[in-house]
C-alpha cells in the first residue's frame, strides 16, 4: 500500500518537497482492531499547523512517519466485536490506502444517509460539526441575529451560514475570495449578501453590507477580518473564533486586529474552541443537520481531488483558496 509522509518540515508556505509518497505493506489488525480500505481522506487547514514542529493542541507530524486525518472508508476485515467487515467507517487515521485502528476509535456510518461517503468527512462529519457547535454553542447564535461567516465558501464556512439562515437569522452575510465563490453564497446557499475580500478592505465592504451591524461573527480567517468585525459588532456582539487561515503560513505575528479594546465598551465576547472537545454534541448535530439534508433544505458542495499520489497538491489548493466546500480527496 501507499502513504504519505512528511519529508521536511515547511517555513512559510509548504510545497510539494515536504511530502512524498511512499510504500509499505498492508497492516495486520490484531485484537479489537479493524483494517479498512480507506475510500476518501480529508485534508484540512489545521495540517498546516502540525507540519511545524510546535507544541499545541495537538501533536505535529513526524518527519519521515505518515501524516494523519479524517478518512472514510470500508472495514474489510475485522478482529472487534460491533464492526464487521463490510462496516462503513469514518476516523482519523488518512493519508494511506489502509489503516489499522481500534474498533472503539472508529465511528460507524449509514452510507443510505448521505449523498456519498466524503460528506462523513464535511457536511455530516467533523468541519460540519464544527459550524455547529461554533456558532451555536460558542457564538450562542440567537434567532434574529444578523450573522457574519469568513470563509464562507468553505467547508466550514458555507455550512454555518446555511446554519445561521435556516435557524432564524435577520442576515446571514460571508466573505470569499473569488467572484464565483460570491456567487455561489447568494445564489445557491441563500446568503443575503456576500463580498469577496479581494475586491476592496474587508472593513467598508462588511460596514456596506451589514449597515446596522452584526450581532455574531463566525471567525474562520482572522486578521482583518477580525479586525473588521470587531468594528461592526453591535453591544454584546458574540464571536466564535473558529480558525485563522489568513496566518497558516506566515512567518511573522498578525498586525490586526488592531481594535482589541473596542470589545471592552461594546462588552463583546470573543471565544475559541476546539472541535474535538465537543463531540457530545454529535447526535443533535446528525439529527438536525441530517433532518435538513434529507429534506433539500442544506447542501455542501465538495471539491474532489483523485487520487492518494495528488492529495499533497490538494491540500496545498485548499490553503490556496482552490476548493469550494469541503476538499477531499478519492483514494
Ligand atoms: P476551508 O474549506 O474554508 O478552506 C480554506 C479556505 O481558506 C480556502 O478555501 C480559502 O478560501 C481560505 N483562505 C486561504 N487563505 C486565506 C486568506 N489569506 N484570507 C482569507 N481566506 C483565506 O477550510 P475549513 O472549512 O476546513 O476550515 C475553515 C477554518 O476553520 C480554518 O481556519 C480552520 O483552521 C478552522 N477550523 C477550526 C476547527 C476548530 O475546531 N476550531 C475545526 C475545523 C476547522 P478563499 O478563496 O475564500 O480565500
Amino acid at each position: 500500500m501507499r502513504e504519505i509522509r512528511l519529508a521536511s518540515r515547511p517555513a512559510g508556505w509548504p510545497t510539494a518537497e515536504n511530502f512524498e509518497v511512499a510504500e509499505t505493506p498492508v497492516p495486520v489488525p490484531g485484537e479489537g482492531q479493524v483494517l479498512i480500505r480507506n475510500l476518501y481522506m480529508s485534508v484540512d487547514p489545521y495540517m498546516r499547523g502540525r507540519m511545524n514542529d510546535a507544541k499545541s493542541y495537538i501533536p505535529p507530524f513526524q518527519i519521515g512517519r505518515p501524516l494523519d486525518g479524517g478518512a472514510v472508508g470500508e472495514v474489510v476485515e475485522s478482529r472487534a466485536e460491533g464492526v464487521p467487515a463490510g462496516s462503513i467507517v469514518s476516523h482519523g487515521l488518512g493519508w494511506r490506502e489502509y489503516s489499522v485502528s481500534d474498533a472503539t476509535k472508529v465511528r460507524v456510518v449509514d452510507p443510505a444517509a448521505a449523498p456519498t461517503l466524503s460528506a462523513y468527512l464535511g457536511l455530516l462529519g467533523m468541519t460540519g460539526l464544527t459550524a455547529y457547535v461554533g456558532l451555536l454553542d460558542i457564538a450562542q447564535f440567537r434567532s434574529g441575529d444578523t450573522v457574519f461567516v469568513s470563509g464562507a465558501a468553505g467547508a466550514v464556512g458555507s455550512v454555518a451560514g446555511q446554519i445561521a439562515r435556516l435557524r432564524g437569522a435577520k442576515r446571514v452575510i460571508g466573505s470569499a475570495g473569488s467572484a464565483e465563490k460570491i456567487r455561489h453564497l447568494v445564489d445557491d446557499l441563500g446568503f443575503d449578501a456576500a463580498f469577496n475580500y479581494r475586491d476592496a478592505p474587508v472593513r467598508d465592504q462588511l460596514r456596506a453590507a451589514a449597515p446596522d451591524g452584526i450581532d455574531v461573527y463566525f471567525d474562520n480567517v482572522g486578521g482583518d477580518h477580525l479586525e473588521a468585525a470587531i468594528s461592526s459588532l453591535n453591544k454584546f456582539g458574540r464571536v466564535a473564533l473558529c480558525g485563522a487561515v489568513a496566518h497558516y503560513n506566515e512567518t511573522t505575528p498578525p498586525a490586526a486586529p488592531r481594535n482589541l479594546s473596542a470589545a471592552i465598551g461594546k462588552e463583546l465576547s470573543l471565544r475559541g474552541f476546539i472541535v474535538t472537545n465537543h463531540n457530545h454534541r454529535m447526535t443533535d448535530f446528525v439529527t438536525e443537520v441530517g433532518g435538513w439534508l434529507r429534506a433539500g433544505r442544506i447542501s455542501a458542495r465538495e471539491t474532489v481531488v483523485e487520487g492518494l499520489e495528488n492529495a499533497a497538491e490538494a491540500f496545498l489548493g485548499l490553503l490556496r483558496g482552490e476548493n469550494t466546500g469541503k476538499m477531499v480527496v478519492k483514494l
